[in-house]
């Protein structure tokens, strides 16, 4: 069976009507063999315009409904991924080259965040304030926001729709979604899937998800429209810039989930064989296409000599190939677009002196996708090309002496999504936490840079946007404040003080 007939067969089962995946301007190729898959009816900006009002439309009735009734209908939301979590798992393989076991992870995290958000449902609480005042009442109620949209990259092409949903959902806001343009086939299945609980929720109104199919120019009609009052927007730091700048003009809410450059530190006194497969798992799996992938490592001179050969083993022997035919831990990179970018990345650290190990095209049966073996450069100095994203499996190494000037070295980066430490020194690991340790939104210590859980609110600071999703308190995003103040005395007593007798 082809690539596009098994897509096809998925995208059937999952419930999207085929008709819009054939005979449109959008060409879809799979990674995995470099094979055209379909070619999508892309949006017109009328249409998204229509769909946005729609979606305002649809807010109207569901801030009406109560937060966990609207929770019910996420609960189901969950109930339809575990019924669809192979076919969807698979077809994410599919459509973006993710091995088998991380597609399905992947949508094991939308069942997560499901379970997460129906408690939340019940948990969105507003703060009762002590008042100055006697005979009052202070308190905080929250109230859903208005349609939000969502525009996505191709890496975790259902995860962070479902992040965003799900709470949105619960917090009474309608989505309209901009997928990536290299991923809109999961994102079709996704709505296919919300349509079905949607249809045994019963009572919900239409248009509670739209997707909006198309490249960045229909994304900005999404960013400019004032009736979406938060954009969450996860993709390159160049993609933020050109949204960030936007919504501020119209004082509408962002939500920005952008590039990494991340790094882990390697102590002397760490546990070497768990951060080697922390360090392994971290810079190759996904093919370096997380955005929490490990893109610098830094090793203390004493273990240096201990690590670095046997990662430089694992590089050499890790199995990269086609993630449906074999067991291989390392699948495609997305397109030929991201095997240019890492081969000139790997050309500006040979200029600087690198030393690689890696980095090569593999030879597959199939010449319109493209594979590498991941790529560790051992650097002499942290600049130049390190200190930018490369998105694409390389780990520049590069070795230290003083933990003090590591700090300053490990946040030298314009990013900061995530980090980590290895050691078992509780000072080196507490400092790393700490207000002068990394200056991420995520810090770890002894384990990798990438996979987070969803209960933790994900994201990091500076060029990484400052935004935070999924867990912890991540919905007051989704949400507006309000301050009441409640007077039930027979007086009206005015705040500092102040008297204003007439
Ligand atoms: P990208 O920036 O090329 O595209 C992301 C999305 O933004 C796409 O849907 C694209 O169509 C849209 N877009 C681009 N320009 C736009 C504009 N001007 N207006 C509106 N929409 C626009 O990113 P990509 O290649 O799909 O993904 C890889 C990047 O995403 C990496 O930098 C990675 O680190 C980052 N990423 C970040 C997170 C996070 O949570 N911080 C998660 C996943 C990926």
């Amino acid at each position: 069976m082809t690539i596009q007939d098994q897509t096809n067969e998925i995208l059937g089962r999952l419930g999207v009507d085929l008709k819009q995946c054939t005979g449109g301007s959008l060409p879809v190729y799979s990674p995995v063999s470099g094979e055209l898959i379909a070619d999508l009816h892309v949006t017109t900006p009328d249409e998204a315009i229509q769909a946005i009002d729609l979606a305002d439309a649809a807010y109207r009735q569901w801030r009406n409904v109560p937060a966990p009734r609207r929770g019910e209908l996420v609960r189901i939301l969950g109930e339809e991924l575990r019924a669809a979590k192979d076919d969807l798992g698979l077809l994410v393989s599919l459509e973006v080259g993710k091995v088998p076991s991380e597609g399905l992870g992947e949508v094991q995290e939308m069942i997560d965040i499901c379970d997460f958000a129906v408690g939340l449902s019940r948990q969105l609480y507003g703060l009762t304030i002590a008042t100055e005042r006697p005979g009052h009442r202070m308190m905080e109620t929250w109230h859903p926001l208005g349609a939000i949209g969502v525009i996505s990259a191709f890496n975790f092409p259902v995860a962070v729709w479902c992040w965003n949903t799900a709470l949105a959902l619960v917090c009474g806001d309608p989505v309209v979604w901009k997928p990536s343009e290299k991923a809109p086939l999961t994102a079709l299945a996704c709505a296919a899937i919300l349509k079905r609980a949607i249809a045994k929720f019963g009572d919900a109104p239409d248009n509670l998800l739209t997707v909006l199919i198309g490249d960045y120019a229909i994304g900005e009609v999404l960013v400019d429209h004032p009736k979406i009052r938060l954009v969450s927007a996860t993709g390159s730091t160049r993609m933020g810039r050109a949204v960030g700048p936007k919504l501020a003009q119209r004082f509408a809410r962002s939500l920005l989930e952008l590039g990494g450059n991340n790094a882990g530190i390697v102590c002397p006194s760490a546990d070497l064989d768990m951060a080697l497969r922390a360090i392994a798992f971290g810079a190759m799996g996904t093919a370096g296409q997380r955005c929490t992938s490990m893109r610098r490592l830094f090793v203390h001179e004493q273990v240096y000599d201990q690590l670095v050969p046997r990662l430089k083993k694992a590089y050499q022997s890790v199995s990269v190939g086609n993630p449906l035919e074999s067991d291989a831990l390392v699948g495609p990179l997305i397109d030929e677009g991201a095997f240019t970018s890492m081969q000139s990345a790997l050309k500006a650290a040979s200029a600087q002196g690198g030393e690689i190990t890696g980095g090569e095209r593999v030879d597959t049966a199939h010449s319109g996708a493209y594979y590498a073996r991941p790529a560790l450069v051992e650097m002499p100095a942290h600049e130049g090309v390190v200190l930018e994203e490369t998105f694409a499996p390389i780990l520049y190494v590069m070795k230290y002496t003083d933990f003090d000037q590591v700090l300053e070295d490990h946040n030298a980066v314009g990013a900061g999504l995530s980090s980590s430490i290895f050691t078992t020194d509780i000072r080196e690991a507490e400092i790393f936490l700490g207000a002068g340790g990394s200056d991420c939104g995520i810090a770890n210590v002894n384990i990798g840079t990438s996979g987070a859980e969803i209960g933790g609110a994900f994201g990091g600071e500076k060029e990484t946007g400052g935004g935070r999703e999924s867990g912890s308190d991540a919905w007051k995003a989704y949400m507006r404040r309000a301050t009441n103040t409640i007077n039930y005395s027979t007086e009206l007593p005015l705040a500092q003080g102040v008297s204003f007798d007439l």
